[in-house]
């Protein structure tokens, strides 16, 4: 694998954690030693006729996000970066998490280059609507040319990809078999024949594999070869607070983590923050309170009430909601880190990340 523990740099700087094994040698599910496959892939859902139509899938980590009351909050960066690249309205974020995302697939596709050597096609699903818009055209694009750069010459036949039906959400369709169940049958693909051409099937996250296993059917109705899925986010929703898989932290991750990447993406913005006061308090059981004022604007950071206290605009309406900082708390981590150094103020972030359930963000 490529870097240290298992970490892929993103454009060389955003550190993102693989999925760790044991993993199922098929769907990139958590598996207990001892086999290759997990249950699901063992014993498919009846649905699929004890057909998988598709390789294997392989995923550049974990996207997960835990709900707290009305909100959601993910888990690590790369669930962050998804959370971007889906949820955000313009297109200038979609388009910056797409190519991040796009040079971490990249880096998956030369990991396990037997595996996508040689593919002739790259297609992921389409909408049912064609006025929809297509997120993971986003990664598409700037992953196209990485790709051919190589010893790659694919073509892109998402636009030969037809949905026949709206299956609507398919978080709304409960159970693991009724998924399948919904969208069997449900693509189309309007050409003659792959004539045994790999294909790469590409999606930003994958949750029960029922969206790829359908496209894969309809790809091996024309003839297609081996089809193997890539995609950003494994989606695996059992995790719980604290988060002790991803346990490769440092202040720059933590940082990215907590200001939606605004850390490297609007570091001019935080940096230009005027600090005009910083109280850190210690006792011998550890930080009781940090205060600060960042220009017209007071933090509170209560250790003890585990309450982080701030009212500009933007943490009020959007960052206060997923325990995220806005510019200002940024600032005031880069000010804690220029007076007591990078280790102890990645502490005080680490703290309040394996805690964040405890954590309550508020504007008094
Ligand atoms: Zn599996
Ligand atoms: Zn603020």
């Amino acid at each position: 694998m490529n870097g240290v523990n298992n970490i892929i740099f993103l454009d060389g700087k955003i550190p993102i954690k693989t999925i760790q094994l044991p993993f199922c040698y098929k769907c990139m599910d958590y598996i207990s030693s001892g086999s290759n496959f997990c249950l699901n892939c063992e014993n498919p859902p009846s649905y699929t006729r004890g057909k998988w139509f598709f390789n294997c899938i392989r995923a550049l980590g974990i996207y997960s996000q835990i709900k707290y009351g009305d909100y959601l909050v993910p888990i690590n960066l790369l669930s962050e970066l998804l959370v971007l690249l889906k949820f955000k309205r313009t297109t200038k974020f979609k388009k910056y998490a797409g190519s991040l995302l796009a040079d971490g697939l990249f880096q998956i596709v030369k990991n396990n280059i037997e595996l996508f050597q040689g593919s002739s096609y790259i297609i992921t699903s389409p909408k049912f609507s064609s006025a929809e818009k297509n997120n993971v055209g986003f990664i598409i694009r700037p992953l196209l040319p990485k790709l051919n750069s190589i010893v790659f010459s694919i073509d892109n036949i998402t636009y030969k990809a037809k949905r026949n039906k709206d299956i609507g959400q398919s978080k709304s369709l409960g159970t693991f078999e009724n998924r399948f169940e919904a969208i069997r049958g449900v693509h189309d693909i309007e050409l003659k024949n792959l004539h045994n051409k790999k294909v790469i099937l590409i999606d930003d996250i994958i949750t029960s594999g029922s969206t790829a296993w359908d496209l894969s059917r309809a790809l091996k109705d024309k003839n297609a070869g081996d089809i193997n899925i890539l995609t950003a986010g494994k989606n695996q929703t059992s995790h719980q607070w604290p988060i002790t898989k991803f346990d490769d932290f440092s202040f720059d991750y933590l940082m990215l983590y907590f200001s939606k990447m605004d850390f490297h993406r609007d570091i001019d913005k935080i940096e230009k923050c005027n600090v005009e006061q910083l109280d850190i308090n210690v006792s011998k059981q550890g930080y009781t309170i940090i205060e600060g004022s960042i220009g017209e604007y007071v933090i509170k950071i209560d250790f003890n009430k585990k309450i982080l206290t701030h009212k500009c605009n933007d943490f009020v309406h959007d960052k206060m909601r997923n325990k995220k900082f806005c510019k200002h708390i940024s600032k005031l981590f880069m000010e804690i880190k220029n007076r007591n150094g990078e280790e102890n103020s990645k502490e005080i972030l680490l703290g309040l990340y394996q805690n964040l359930d405890r954590w309550d963000f508020s504007a008094d």
